[in-house]
């Protein structure tokens, strides 16, 4: 059934006052039902809650793709940059206002394609940006072509026989590059990933927040979530997130193991 004009208008009102989504805009998301996003979303909206940020004081630089989408849903200051920049436009902002907290967000499509030699560089660089890239290994704005993080086999229009090019593991590249804040999670459990998101934000340096996300459109195969629900977990509890040889030989073994990778 459809849902009229003054009802969702509504609902935009019924949120905005729960106060439980205070960064949200007023703009309701236009995310497909279902879509990963929506987590992510949920997730950083408690950690800026909880950390006390203020909506003045937080930019979204955000990349092309349906990820980019997100700093129109969000109550903040926002620049929406051409494909795979949000980088390096990130750090201009960050070195202009050291003050600003900048999150820059993007898809598996704009970060790891277009936009990877950033990625390379900005670790190196350790400069203090929030890496929120959303990976559901597929590109979903443009309806579902393979991304360079998909599966060897992922059909699509573009790829009628499955792709044939190994995936990009952002976590291990950010590792072996000398990040020095690496999480991995899971886009459905925004509950357990806001004191992890909180943790990256007070860091002082480069954080990558690597979210394994559904495209619920696209993707009927590989990340699905109920394949993410079943495959992810918590990393052990033995785990030492400082010591960086283990985080790499963890990741090697274990694609799955979600947390604070690995911290300088
Ligand atoms: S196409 Fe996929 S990634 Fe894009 S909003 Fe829809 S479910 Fe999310």
């Amino acid at each position: 059934m459809k849902t009229s004009g003054k009802a969702l208008a509504e609902k935009v009102k019924n949120i905005n006052s729960s106060d439980k989504l205070s960064v949200r805009s007023d703009s309701l998301p236009t995310w497909c039902p279902g879509c990963g996003y929506f987590g992510i979303h949920q997730a950083l909206n408690n950690a800026v809650q909880q950390l006390g940020i203020q909506h003045h004081e937080i930019v979204n630089v955000t990349g092309i793709g349906c990820a980019g989408r997100y700093g129109f849903f969000t109550n903040a200051y926002g620049c929406h940059v051409v494909h795979g920049r949000t980088l390096p436009v990130a750090t201009g902002i960050k070195m202009a206002n050291p003050e600003l907290t900048v999150f820059a967000v993007g898809g598996d499509g704009d970060g790891l394609a277009i936009g990877i030699g950033h990625f390379a560089h900005m670790i190196r660089r350790n400069v203090n940006v929030n890496y929120l890239l959303f990976d559901n290994s597929i590109f979903g704005l443009t309806k579902g072509q393979a991304s360079p993080s998909s599966q060897v086999g992922t059909v699509s229009k573009a790829s009628p026989s499955g792709s044939v090019d190994a995936p990009i593991n952002a976590t291990l590249m950010a590792l072996s590059h000398g990040a020095t804040f690496v999480a991995r999670l899971f886009a459905g459990d925004p509950e357990k990933n806001t004191p992890i998101l909180k943790k990256g934000i007070e860091h002082k340096g480069f954080s990558l927040f690597h979210f394994y996300s559904s495209c619920v459109t696209f993707d009927k195969v590989f990340k699905t979530w109920g394949n993410l629900k079943e495959k992810t977990h918590p990393l052990p509890d033995t785990y030492d997130p400082s010591n960086l040889n283990q985080a790499i030989a963890h990741v090697l073994e274990d694609d799955f193991s979600m947390g604070v990778v690995y911290k300088a």
